[in-house]
């Protein structure tokens, strides 16, 4: 069911207590109603089978009582009970149980009580003894059956309940043996018990409803905190001008990288990029055109590395990182150099350059084994050292770390 169908619809029953039982709306809007009941079958269906069998369990119980209710008369209810209604209820529990389609499931049911019903006073009509006058608890025991453990819908549970009643009131008359006080008690007796039972099922149905509610707004109320959650880490990994890594999830990766590395003892590549004269771009194009330099830079530079492992982010300012896994040194400056062509292929203007007539950017490219290194610190720091070389030695290149090149202090953020 949509988000939609539960929030917006203002019928759907939002204080249950302050709502009697004739006031009630009984019904949600009609979207959520469906799936409401398409829920309520899938538990009947799952019920029905046991329940079934329970029924005819205690409807063939009492053929034990015929011989003393209709002792003219009891091998005619015995043939009534078992060649004629027990199988009728355990054929209607096959069908019931195969049968997917919930409409004729409960016109099933409400048949099958109707004719467990009229068996009572066909049994007892056939008989002239006065026992046989209490059939009337038979019917109320069907009544409550249907109504409350079987759980119909309010709808056909009325409808059955009040059909039995009538049926019930018209064969009374037909018991001469009975006072028309004792007619009328009896009569009395099985509308009530068809208003216990209505009731019954009509507060059933409210819980239900109720329940049923309450765990639509529990799974609501789950999908947004997840969608919450996901969102924060979005938000927390990525830069949000950029919209590639941030400095904080580079920082995680490589961390992560280092520790994987050792233990499989490969080495771990990174390239910082810094842009050249980016200050003076920003001078003299104005800072928001260096905004949408940088974000295109950044999509440059992103698509270059292909390995899933692989990681573009913004390291800060106008400077850049790539996180490149089991990449060794040459390798890594390979990457690197197609990082610097890519942003050449741009061709943005750069007019205050003073290497050339576009945007252009520095790489510094380190590579180390994690075995015979203590932090990744130092392996930002040999970068860091070779994008330094790249600027000294005129920009728009790359630049490796070499082993016997001086590393400069590590930096202070690491
Ligand atoms: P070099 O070639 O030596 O790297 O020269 P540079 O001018 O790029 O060096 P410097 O570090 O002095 O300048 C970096 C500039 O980047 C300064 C700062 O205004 C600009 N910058 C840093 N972050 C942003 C940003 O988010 N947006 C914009 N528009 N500019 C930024
Ligand atoms: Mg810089
Ligand atoms: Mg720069």
């Amino acid at each position: 069911m949509s988000r939609d169908s539960l929030t917006q619809d203002e019928s759907a029953p939002q204080s249950e207590a302050d709502r009697s039982f004739w006031h009630y709306r009984y019904k949600f809007p009609r979207k959520v109603e469906a799936a409401f009941q398409a829920e309520m079958d899938r538990m009947r269906e799952r019920r029905i089978y046991k329940t079934g069998l329970t029924a005819v369990l205690l409807y063939s119980a009492f053929a034990l009582t015929d011989p003393a209710m209709v002792p003219d008369a009891y091998q005619q209810a015995w043939a009534i009970r078992f060649l004629v209604v027990v199988p009728f209820l355990l054929l209607t529990t096959w069908f019931v149980y195969t049968l997917r389609r919930p409409f004729a499931r409960e016109m099933l049911l409400s048949a099958a009580l109707i004719v467990s019903g009229i068996s009572m006073p066909w049994i007892a009509g056939l008989s002239r003894h006065p026992n046989a006058a209490h059939f009337q608890t038979g019917i109320t025991l069907i009544l409550l059956f249907g109504n409350i453990v079987l759980n119909l819908r309010f709808r056909s549970a009325l409808i059955t309940s009040l059909l039995m009643a009538l049926m019930y009131g018209l064969t009374l008359t037909r018991f001469g043996a009975l006072t028309p006080e004792v007619r009328f008690n009896n009569l009395l007796f099985c509308l009530a018990a068809v208003a216990i039972s209505l009731i019954a099922n009509f507060r059933m149905d409210q819980d239900q409803r109720r329940a049923y509610l309450a765990r639509m707004r529990e799974i609501e109320r789950n999908d947004e905190l997840s969608h919450a959650v996901e969102l924060l880490a979005k938000i927390s990994a990525e830069d949000g001008m950029t919209q590639i890594a941030n400095r904080r999830e580079f920082d995680r990766r490589l961390h992560l990288e280092w520790s994987r590395a050792r233990r499989e003892s490969k080495p771990v590549a990174i390239v910082i990029a810094d842009v050249d004269f980016f200050k003076n771009y920003n001078d003299h194009y104005g800072h928001p055109a260096g905004d949408d330099c940088l974000k295109r830079i950044a999509a440059a530079l992103r698509s270059v590395p292909k390995r899933p492992t692989d990681l573009v982010a913004r390291f800060g300012g106008e400077e850049f990182a790539a996180l490149l896994p089991g990449v060794a040194a040459e390798d890594a400056a390979a990457i690197a150099e197609r990082m610097r062509q890519a942003i050449v292929d741009l061709q943005i203007p750069h007019a205050a350059s003073r290497i050339g007539p576009g945007v252009t950017v520095s790489f510094g490219v380190a590579a180390m084994l994690p075995v015979a290194h203590e932090q990744p610190a130092e392996l930002i720091a040999a970068a860091d050292a070779a994008l330094y070389r790249a600027k000294e030695q005129g920009r728009n290149r790359v630049s490796v770390y070499e082993e016997d090149q001086t590393v400069p202090m590590v930096r202070a953020d690491y």
